[in-house]
């Protein structure tokens, strides 16, 4: 989605785990009204098979949960070096209980209730520190891409971008040389609940293409797509 002002916000993939049924819905519904993908688990297990088969760029995370504390779920994230950011959104407001939070490896804390403002605020700033650790530049031939400022050229000729196709590249980019399928590209665009259309990856792809050309992106027959690793 491309702002009035020209700007390109990226579609970000978010775990939302909360129990409760209405918080859970209101800031699963907040959360894409900000053109973010999201999923929603009820409980700390399932929150923790989420965690451990797909990738998100954000984690809000309740402690309270059934079968499984959200602390525990967090500790285990963490001691498997998965560097996710985890917004802790919870009722438990003691002091004693925030520095637990903190100390088992959330970047930060929100009471409950909250204002919806500051929970979209929060995590602003924590998406906007993690894009701050991606590589800042890719380059190839006359193509430049600066994935954190969403900037896209061809010699001095800026290129515009879709959401969805910068998630795509973002993607690819990631991993330069390695091939990704097309259902590992589609679970960057989605929430599970979300319509997937079946070739919604090619028509993100075939755009990708026309609009920087097709030496960007390879694709590997019967296998999926990759991006070439940058020349020195
Ligand atoms: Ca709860």
């Amino acid at each position: 989605m491309e702002r009035p002002d020209g700007r390109q916000s990226r579609i970000m993939r978010l775990l939302l785990v909360e129990d409760d049924a209405m918080i859970g819905e209101s800031v699963r519904d907040l959360l894409r009204a900000e053109g973010h993908a999201v999923d929603w688990t009820r409980d700390g297990a399932s929150a923790d098979t989420a965690l451990r088969t797909h990738t998100y760029d954000l984690v809000v995370l309740d402690l309270g949960l059934p079968h499984r504390d959200g602390l525990e779920v967090l500790r285990a994230l963490r001691a498997r070096r998965d560097r996710v950011p985890v917004l802790i959104a919870t009722a438990r407001d003691g002091i004693a209980q925030r520095v637990a939070g903190l100390d088992a490896g959330a970047d930060d804390y929100v009471i409950k209730p909250f204002e919806p403002e500051e929970l979209l605020a929060r995590i602003r700033a924590l998406l906007r520190r993690a894009s701050g650790r991606t590589e800042p530049e890719y380059t190839l031939g006359r193509i430049r891409i600066r994935p954190a400022t969403r900037e896209a050229t061809i010699g001095d000729v800026p290129v515009v971008l879709s959401a969805r196709e910068w998630a795509v590249l973002e993607a690819l980019l990631a991993r330069p040389g390695a091939v990704l399928s097309r259902t590992q590209l589609e679970d960057k665009l989605y929430g599970w609940d979300e319509p997937v259309s079946s070739n919604a990856v090619e028509v993100y792809i075939h755009g990708l293409r026309r609009k920087l050309g097709a030496d960007l992106i390879r694709n590997v027959r019967g296998v999926g797509y990759m991006v070439p690793r940058e020349e020195t």
